[in-house]
């Protein structure tokens, strides 16, 4: 049972495009692929469930209540 070297064991595929990914550059497919989505998370397009994100370029105030009463 040592056949298995010319068939890699399967990989998901690419987090990015569902291509095949590869194993020198998984989870992704290429290079290519895997560079986007670095380049997504350092632009924050990424959401991040459970982390609330604030847009503070809404230009809105922040929270202020008046105290009446
Ligand atoms: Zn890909």
């Amino acid at each position: 049972m040592a056949d298995n070297e010319n068939t890699p064991p399967p990989l998901k595929p690419c987090v990015n495009c569902g291509k095949p990914a590869v194993a020198r550059y998984k989870p992704f497919c290429s290079a290519r692929c895997a560079d986007i989505d670095l380049g997504r998370w350092l632009k924050g397009s990424y959401v991040i469930p459970g982390e609330p994100v604030e847009e503070t370029e809404t230009g809105l105030p922040p929270r202020e209540r008046d105290d009446e009463g």
